[in-house]
């Protein structure tokens, strides 16, 4: 008899912490067993079982061309023949790192990691190298990744298991963290004035979306512009989810307000594992070896996951079109779920997050005004209908090049049919 993704969750919490590799993905905040995924195309998914869902989580972000795409696979294909990696230079990671700096205008150099968490961790030690400064100012119910230092009331798994600090982060790492409201420009301010010698740099998700969507207020951006210039302090934006999301040039193009250094994660990697950071020259130029900040990885800029980056990134500049697509769909899918539910909706670009409140969500305090027991009650049914959406409250919707608009309104129209039951 075939395998059931019960069983196989059994043999898996025998052997793994909660049986998982990332803690969301247990569904333990939902009180289900995950479902064990077996392949997925376009925007849907197909659990072991053979079951198939319309997929929202995209595998958190990257997937915006939907999964498997033709191109990309068979790039990958391809590149797999010559061998899996080398730890040397390969001409796929000029290619890919042209292709961002060329296009776009607030990077002039990059590096490559393996993951969003070790982007933000190295942009920070950088912040911190070239302005010779310790704190770092983050925002509350932003996500960063997990290094030490970002885990002070931290977005995301964090927030969804109400532990937003970990057991184990001394204090000294997270002592010059310093935190401030999102969308909250004065909060900034008064850190600034109080620690003013002292800050190396703010880093925010210039569209938050670990604690739901949460898109920055007119100005915000802007204004921690002025705020950095003002003390001396860099800007990093948190690209991770938004970079290649919103427009090419992620938040920032979307925004218009140029950070010194941009993290990135998920799409840059076309579902590889792929991070990167990337910034002005000036400031990059301090990293091993050319200069004093060191960074390393022996998988970092891995043939494979080049490939596939490079592979997506190109059909998005090549297909520009595609933004107004998705972006079309989300604010599409925001407004038929707004309507049906009287719910707050947060929408920008192809991201969506439905809050079940009916009170404006603009920060962690708002957002933590949602009925968790309510979504999870939705969450439930909402499978059970074949509507993969993240197993919490405090996760965006992600839309994908696959999505058609009969899929929307089925979706809306399950959501209707889920809260009048
Ligand atoms: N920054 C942001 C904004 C993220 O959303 C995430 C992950 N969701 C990370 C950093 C960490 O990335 P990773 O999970 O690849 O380490």
């Amino acid at each position: 008899m075939s395998k059931t993704s019960q069983q196989l969750f059994e043999r898996a919490q025998k052997v793994m912490p909660g049986g998982v590799n990332s803690p969301v993905r247990a569904f333990k905040s939902v009180g289900l067993t995950p479902k064990f995924i077996d392949k997925a195309k376009g925007n849907k998914i197909y659990d072991i079982e053979g079951n198939e869902y319309l997929d929202y989580v995209g595998s958190w972000g990257p997937m915006i061309l939907g999964h498997a795409d033709p191109k990309v696979v068979q790039a990958v294909q391809c590149r797999v023949e010559k061998g899996l990696s080398f730890g040397a230079c390969t001409e796929l990671e000029v290619e890919l790192a042209e292709l961002i700096t060329s296009n776009i205008q607030h990077i002039d150099m990059i590096r490559m990691v393996n993951s969003g968490t070790e982007a933000v961790m190295s942009a920070l030690r950088l912040a911190r190298g070239y302005t010779k400064k310790n704190k770092i100012i983050k925002f509350e119910g932003c996500y960063h990744g997990h290094s030490d230092a970002m885990l002070v009331k931290a977005g995301s798994g964090a927030m969804t298991f109400g532990d937003p600090d970990s057991a184990g982060v001394t204090k000294g790492a997270a002592e010059d963290t310093l935190l401030a409201r999102y969308n909250d420009l004065n909060s900034v301010e008064a850190l600034m004035k109080e620690n003013k010698e002292d800050v190396a740099c703010v880093i925010v998700e210039a569209t938050a979306a670990n604690m739901g969507v949460v898109p920055a207020a007119a100005g915000f951006l802007a204004g921690l512009r002025s705020l950095c210039d003002q003390y001396g302090a860099l800007l990093i934006f948190d690209e991770v989810i938004t970079g290649f999301r919103l427009a090419f040039g992620g938040a920032a193009a979307y925004f218009g307000v140029m950070p010194d250094l941009v993290t990135y994660g998920k799409i840059i990697g076309g579902g590889m594992p792929v991070g990167a950071y990337g910034g002005r020259r000036e400031i990059m130029e301090n990293v091993s070896p050319m200069g004093s900040v060191y960074q390393a990885g022996t998988l970092s800029g891995n043939p494979i996951a080049m490939t596939a980056g490079i592979e997506t990134l190109k059909q998005l500049l090549s297909e520009p079109e595609i933004y107004d697509r998705i972006n079309e769909m989300g604010a599409y899918l925001a407004d038929g779920l707004r309507r049906i539910s009287g719910f707050t909706v947060n929408n920008i670009g192809s991201l969506v997050c439905m809050f079940y409140t009916k009170e404006p969500v603009a920060d962690y305090d708002s957002a933590c005004k949602s009925d968790t027991v309510g979504f999870s009650h939705v969450f439930r049914e909402l499978l059970a209908e074949g509507i993969y959406v993240a197993p919490s409250q405090y996760e965006a919707m992600f839309l994908n090049t696959a999505f058609t608009k009969e899929e929307l309104n089925f979706t809306i129209e399950t959501y209707r049919k889920i809260l009048t039951r």
